[in-house]
C-alpha cells in the first residue's frame, strides 16, 4: 500500500489524482504529522506533498532500519520534483518516485550512488536471478567501495549470468586466482552455495538458487524429519540451505503432506518425475527394496540426476526419507531484443531493461549506436558487419551458453525478418533462457506515418531474392493480390536488384484499380524521414531504396483528408442500417 500525505490544496489536487488512478494508493487526512504516524507501519512506501525541510523533520523520528522502513518520496508544492528521500532501494522509494514522476509529470530525483552512476545496488545484485544475500553481509562497506570506483572482487566458482560490471569489480572466475583474493585486502563479493565462504567485513557472499535436493520418503513421513535430514545432508556437503531452489522426488509422493509442507517451509516448488522416468537413470546407490515399492530403484539421487544436475551428495537416511543433493547447470540468458523503427522514444521500456541487464549486447553497427546510451557501465559491444547473421547469432548464444546475459538487437521487430528466427534456430537445447521483446515493424511505423492502411488484412512480402527464390516471391505476391490483401513490401529494391518492385506492382494491377493508394516511407522515425502518397499506377521503382517501406492499399483502401485508410467496415455497415 503506498500512503498519501498532503498539506496544501496543491498537494491534495495531486494526491486525489493518484488516489484515483493508482489501485494501490491511499489518502491519509488530517494533520501531517499524525496522518505519518498513522501511515507509517500501515503502508510500503510514502508520497509526502510536503517540502523536503518538513517532510525530513516529521520522519526523522520514525526512521529504525532501511530494510524495513517504508520507502520516502517527497513532491514540491509547485509539483516539479519528486525526491526519493528514503528507502531508495530495499524501501521502493527509487522506483516510486519514478513512477510519481510518470504520473505527475514532475522530475524524479534520486540521489543513491549506485543508481546515478548506473551501477548495480548490492542489495539487489542478481535479483532476477534469485540470488539472496548471506546474513552478516557487508553491504555498506562493499557498496560504498564498489560506487566509489576502488577495486572489488567478484568471486564465483561459476559464472552467472549477472549483467554488466563496473571495471572496478575484478572477475576472479575458476580457477581462483593465487594468493587468494581475501589475503589482498580488497572488498569481495562472493557468489557460492558453499558454506566455507562466510561473510563477514568487507565482504558479501550471495546464495545463488543452484542446489536441488532429491527427496524418497515412506507414507506419513514428518516434515520436520524431511527438513532435519535435509539440514543435516547440506551440512555434511558444507552447502547453504538458501541456494536450495528446487525439491524434486517421484510422483506417487505428489501428495505427501509432509513433503509438500516442507517445500512449503522452504518456498521452493517441489518437482515430480514419473517412475519410468526415474527407473532409467544410474545412480551411485540403487535399492532393490525402493524398486519393489515404487517401481524404480532410488528415489532421492535419480531424481537430482533427471533434474539435470550434477549429484554432490549421495543419499543419505533417516527413519523415513532419503535425502541426495545435486548442484543444478547455470543457465545463461539470451534477450531477442527489438529497438523499434529509430527514435529512442519508440524503444520499448522492456529492451531498455534487457540492454541494462546484458553484459554483452550484439549487433550491427548502427542499430547499436542508437542504444549505446541505454548500455550500462561495463558493458561488452559485438558489432558484426551485415551478412554475418549466423555468425551474430553463434556468438551471442555462445555466451549465453558460457552462463553469460547477452543482447541480441535488431531494429524494428526482431521476429520479422530479423535475428530471432536464425537464433532460436540454432538454439536447440533448452539450457539457456531466451527472451524476446517484442518491438515496432518498419510497417507499423510506416503505416502510423500513412494513416490506417493496415486497417483490414495486410500481408508483408520482402523482395529480398538473396535467401528466396525469386519464383516464390512472386507466387506470394500474386497470392497475396487474388486475396486483396493489404501489403507492405520490404526490401523493396537495392542497388543490384532493381527490378522486383515493378514486377510486383504489375501482379497487383492485375487485381485491383490503379489508383489504389501506395506509401512510400523511407527511414521511418529517423532522420531522413520522408513520406510520399501516391497510387499503384504511379508508383515509380526509382524512387524507392532499401532504406523504405512500400505499404500498397487493397481495394477498398482511400485517401481521406490525404492520409491512406483500409476500412474496417464499420461505417458501411451503419449506412446498410
Ligand atoms: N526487423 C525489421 C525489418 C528488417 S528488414 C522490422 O521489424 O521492421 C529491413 C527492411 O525493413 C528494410 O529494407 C526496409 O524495407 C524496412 N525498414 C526497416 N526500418 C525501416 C524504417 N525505419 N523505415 C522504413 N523502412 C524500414
Amino acid at each position: 500500500m503506498i500512503g498519501l500525505i498532503a498539506a496544501t490544496a496543491n498537494g491534495r489536487r495531486r494526491a486525489v489524482h493518484l488516489a484515483e488512478v493508482w489501485e494501490n494508493a491511499c489518502i491519509y487526512d488530517g494533520k501531517p504529522r499524525e496522518a505519518l504516524a498513522a501511515a507509517w507501519n500501515e503502508c510500503d512506501s510514502l508520497v509526502l506533498f510536503l517540502a523536503t525541510g518538513a517532510a525530513v523533520r516529521l520522519i526523522a523520528p520514525l526512521l529504525e532500519d532501511k530494510r524495513r522502513d517504508p520507502g520516502v518520496v517527497c513532491v514540491d508544492d509547485a509539483g516539479r520534483f519528486a525526491v526519493a528521500l528514503a528507502g531508495g532501494h530495499a524501501g521502493g522509494a527509487n522506483q516510486l518516485a519514478n513512477e510519481v514522476a510518470e504520473t505527475l509529470g514532475t522530475m524524479p530525483v534520486i540521489t543513491t550512488a549506485s543508481d546515478s552512476l548506473g551501477v548495480p545496488a548490492l542489495d539487489s545484485l542478481g535479483e532476477r536471478l534469485g540470488f539472496c544475500v548471506e546474513n552478516g553481509s557487508d553491504l555498506a562497506g562493499v557498496g560504498a567501495a564498489l560506487v566509489s570506483g576502488e577495486k572489488v572482487w567478484l568471486l564465483s566458482e561459476r559464472r552467472w549470468p549477472i549483467g554488466p560490471l563496473p571495471d572496478n569489480v575484478v572477475s576472479a572466475e575458476p580457477p581462483l586466482p593465487e594468493p587468494p583474493p581475501s589475503e589482498t585486502g580488497s572488498p569481495e563479493i562472493f557468489i557460492t552455495d558453499r558454506l566455507a565462504e562466510a561473510p563477514g567485513p568487507g565482504r558479501v557472499v550471495y546464495r545463488p538458487p543452484s542446489l536441488v535436493a532429491g527427496i524418497g520418503c515412506s507414507r506419513g513421513a514428518e516434515a520436520t524429519e524431511i527438513l532435519a535430514l535435509l539440514e543435516s545432508a547440506l551440512h555434511e556437503a558444507g552447502l547453504s540451505l538458501k541456494s536450495v531452489t528446487v525439491l524434486a522426488s517421484i510422483d506417487v509422493k505428489s501428495g505427501e503432506p509432509g513433503l509438500l509442507k516442507a517445500a512449503e517451509i522452504l518456498g521452493v516448488p517441489l518437482r515430480f518425475y514419473t517412475a519410468g522416468e526415474l527407473a532409467v537413470i544410474e545412480v551411485p546407490n540403487p535399492s532393490p527394496v525402493v524398486a519393489e515399492a515404487v517401481g524404480a530403484p532410488s528415489v532421492a539421487e535419480a531424481s537430482v540426476l533427471a533434474s539435470g544436475a550434477e549429484l554432490l551428495l549421495e543419499k543419505r537416511k533417516s527413519e523415513k526419507a532419503t535425502v541426495a543433493i545435486g548442484r543444478l547447470p547455470v543457465r545463461g540468458r539470451l534477450a531477442l531484443v527489438s529497438l523499434g523503427p529509430g527514435v529512442d522514444a519508440l524503444v520499448p521500456p522492456l529492451a531498455r531493461d534487457a540492454l541494462a541487464a546484458s553484459g554483452l549486447v550484439v549487433g550491427l553497427d548502427q542499430y547499436i549506436d542508437r542504444v549505446r546510451h541505454l548500455l550500462r557501465p561495463g558493458t561488452r559491444i559485438l558489432t558484426l558487419p551485415l551478412g554475418d547473421e549466423v555468425a551474430r547469432a553463434e556468438e551471442a548464444l555462445a555466451e549465453a551458453h558460457a552462463g553469460g546475459s547477452v543482447a541480441l538487437v535488431s531494429s524494428g521487430d526482431i521476429g520479422v525478418y530479423a535475428m530471432a528466427s536464425p537464433a532460436l534456430e540454432l538454439a536447440e537445447l533448452d539450457d539457456i533462457e531466451v527472451t524476446l521483446v517484442p518491438g515496432i515493424t518498419a510497417a507499423q511505423a510506416a503505416a502510423s506515418l500513412l494513416g490506417s492502411p493496415l486497417g483490414h488484412d495486410h500481408c508483408s512480402i520482402s523482395l529480398s531474392d538473396l535467401l528466396t527464390p525469386w519464383e516464390v516471391i512472386k507466387n506470394r505476391a500474386r497470392a497475396a493480390a487474388f486475396g486483396d490483401f493489404v501489403v507492405s513490401l520490404y526490401n523493396p529494391r537495392s542497388r543490384g536488384r532493381d527490378w522486383q518492385l515493378g514486377k510486383v506492382r504489375d501482379i497487383l494491377l492485375q487485381h485491383r484499380p490503379p489508383d489504389t493508394p501506395v506509401g512510400v516511407v523511407k527511414n521511418a522515425y529517423r532522420e531522413d524521414q520522408n513520406v510520399t502518397v501516391t497510387d499503384l499506377a504511379s508508383l515509380r521503382p526509382e524512387e524507392v531504396d532499401m532504406l523504405t517501406v512500400v505499404v500498397i492499399g487493397n481495394s477498398q483502401t482511400k485517401l481521406v483528408a490525404g492520409r491512406m485508410v483500409t476500412p474496417r467496415g464499420y461505417l458501411q455497415r451503419e449506412e446498410e442500417r
